[in-house]
């Protein structure tokens, strides 16, 4: 569809920091608007409909995946969540830059679903300085860690299957590669 050029997908594996990559490109061009997600989970207090999620029940959302209404999804801590085809094609028929955090086999969905999109893979500066990060949180115990490290290990096999790898050597630089590459590849430049 028209207007493809301007989604871009960031995935990688768990650890590498996409959120914190993904908070500091979003405060330093705050044009980049986040997307709504659907979900079955209750608001939280303080929470609003449409501005955190658009909240709705386990049948609705089912509905919403059976019409096509749900780009990819997720079933998290006994609820579903999932990014809403209308929020991403509004955004790209008005010619906005859309960014979605999603994970490797959501990632390519997308580029099968929209073609002319990119799908970016967030690589750590090694696999050495991954395992220190996730090892680093402190939070998980040993076997955890194990865990999340094979499905790291099988997720950094991947990179190649997408349209650009970008390092986080550094918050800054990977924030700011990622949003030279979103300006080139839309053609946004002046
Ligand atoms: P929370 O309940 O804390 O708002 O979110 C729980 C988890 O769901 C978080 O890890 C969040 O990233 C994930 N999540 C939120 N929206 C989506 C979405 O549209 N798709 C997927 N796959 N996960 C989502």
């Amino acid at each position: 569809m028209e207007g493809e050029k301007y989604l871009f997908v960031v995935s990688g594996p768990s650890g590498v920091g996409k959120d914190t990559v993904m908070a500091r490109l979003r405060a330093d061009h705050p044009e980049i608007e986040k997307t709504v997600s659907a979900t079955t989970r209750a608001p939280r207090e303080g929470e609003a409909e449409g501005v955190n999620y658009y909240y709705r029940s386990e049948a609705a959302f089912k509905q919403l995946i059976e019409a096509g209404e749900v780009l990819e999804y997720n079933y998290y801590n006994g609820n579903y969540y999932g990014t809403l085809r209308a929020e991403v094609e509004r955004r790209m028929a008005a010619g906005k830059l859309v960014l979605l955090n999603i994970d490797v086999h959501g990632a390519a969905n997308i580029k099968r679903l929209y073609p002319g999109s990119t799908i970016v893979f967030l690589l750590p500066p090694s696999a050495q300085e991954l395992e220190a990060r996730l090892r680093g949180r402190g939070t998980d115990d040993e076997a955890s860690i194990e865990r999340r490290l094979a499905i790291a290990r099988e997720e950094l096999a991947q990179a190649d299957a997408f349209d650009v790898r970008i390092v986080n050597n550094s918050i800054e630089q990977a924030a700011g590669d990622l949003y030279a590459l979103m300006v080139r590849r839309a053609g946004l430049e002046q």
